[in-house]
């Protein structure tokens, strides 16, 4: 522990860095939204203390991302990590689609926006509004320059060439010719030293969350506390309940299917689900969930380092059912209600949608776009379409809160699953009868 802060044993700053973290966060959580509450737009003076967290978490996300993807793919045999990766992007996909359905069915069931007629305001509308091509979006995971995809803080691309450059060194450790073997082993070394060195600032970021979930609750709340009600309480209590919904049930059902305690896999998640929530960003939540599997789960490197930040990127299930709630919101809205056709061709363009969805905040809402467009809703500045979705765009930040925690809950829960099909979660911690977890590597 040579490295932990000292601190005073008493007054409010050694109060602060003995408390429980999770209880540290909630308190910021809630004493941030009554700040905003009574402190209305004026709040947003306390923005920089959440843009902080919010920098500090994306300063750490890359290095953190390479260095365990890295590690996690050259410590295990080639054939291995295939087998990982094709049970985590078959869980990935399913869900997701599932996730539609359930946003198309609690649309249909709550139907928000029946009653509203906006077809004529349509100067509503408002900006000129891109929409990313989805091939584009594909082809652009092989990066021209990994260095240029680091800088610009491209996910997808620096996951896939991490995750070449570790199986390169998961084959060369393998090598016959000592001379390759022994440089492999060196530069595997090298970045398990990286991610052991980003864990430990991640610890030290860890210690100033409380303090920016405060700031960025108190931000939203001051911006939308009493003008985010009327219609939109309604789109916004669908897309809250179908993500409930998706969590009980689906994720609920896929690990007691696969023998994992539900109720003990939710206690153990809400870290990653709180930061998810409050920062709007999977990417960014990454260096929490790896800290949350790997300390709370005992899910191993190999895994997570894996499942993780792949789920991060291309698993939005959240984001697939705002969608599906958002396409039928956007038909009642305009009196067009979705036919069955329209709402089977939401399905299959949200789950690319969501695939295509970066992990930071808002990038739902311009996916969103692009699943209007494939039933023929096309937000074309001045029309009706683009009235619907400038108002639910107005209520984004609620929305992406909640699909985000939604998002990242599932990337832990399809972690869970391949770890235990993988053999590697301990029964006896899962089940209640350990309190700890056996530590799996020496902590510092
Ligand atoms: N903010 C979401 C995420 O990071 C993506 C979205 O906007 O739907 O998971």
């Amino acid at each position: 522990m040579g490295a932990t802060v000292e601190v005073s044993k008493n007054g409010i700053l050694g109060w602060y860095f003995q408390a429980n973290l999770l209880m540290r966060i909630l308190i910021g959580l809630a004493l941030g939204a009554l700040f905003g509450l009574a402190m209305g737009p004026k709040a947003a003076w306390v923005s920089p203390l959440g843009d902080i967290f919010v920098r500090l978490l994306k300063m750490i996300v890359m290095p953190v991302v390479i260095s365990t993807l890295v590690v996690g793919a050259g410590s295990i045999h080639p054939k291995r990590l295939g087998k990982i990766g094709g049970k985590a992007l078959i869980f990935y996909m399913l869900t997701s689609a599932v996730a539609v359905a359930v946003g198309l069915c609690f649309g249909n069931l709550f139907s928000p926006g029946k009653q509203m007629v906006i077809s004529g305001m349509a100067s509503a509308a408002g900006k000129e509004l891109t929409r990313p091509s989805l091939i584009e979006t594909l082809i652009n995971v092989v990066p021209k320059n990994p260095f240029g995809a680091i800088a610009k803080g491209q996910i997808l691309p620096v996951i896939f060439t991490s995750l070449l450059f570790g199986m390169g060194i998961a084959y060369l450790r393998e090598s016959r010719d000592r001379r390759i073997k022994d440089a492999a082993q060196m530069v595997f070394q090298f970045f398990e030293g990286c991610a052991e060195v980003m864990y430990k600032i991640v610890h030290w970021v860890l210690e100033y969350a409380p303090i920016g979930v405060f700031a960025l609750i108190a931000v939203v709340f001051g911006k939308q506390g009493a003008t985010a009600f009327g219609p939109l309480a309604k789109v916004t209590m669908t897309v809250y309940l179908a993500f409930f919904a998706h969590i009980i049930l689906v994720y609920g059902g896929a690990l007691v299917a696969f023998r994992i305690n539900f109720a003990r896999f939710l206690s153990l998640v809400r870290p990653a689900t709180i930061t998810a929530f409050v920062t709007r960003s999977s990417s960014g939540t990454l260096p929490v969930s790896m800290e949350v599997a790997k300390d709370k789960m005992g899910v191993s490197k190999g895994i997570y380092s894996f499942t993780l930040p792949l789920g991060a990127t291309i698993n939005m299930d959240g984001t697939a059912i705002y969608q599906g709630v958002c396409a039928i919101f956007a038909g009642f809205a305009i009196g067009m209600p979705l036919t069955f056709g329209q709402q089977l061709t939401v399905i299959a363009t949200a789950v690319l949608a969501s695939i295509g969805t970066a992990g930071v905040p808002g990038a739902g809402a311009i996916m969103l776009l692009m699943v209007l467009d494939s039933i023929g809703l096309k937000v074309e500045p001045g029309s009706a379409v683009a009235a619907a979705y400038a108002m639910i765009f107005g209520i984004d930040a609620l929305l992406d809160m909640g699909r985000t925690a939604c998002n990242v809950t599932g990337d832990m829960a399809v972690s869970c699953i391949v770890a235990k099909t993988e053999g590697e979660l301990d029964e006896k911690y899962w089940n209640g009868e350990l309190t700890e977890l056996k530590p799996a590597e020496e902590k510092i």
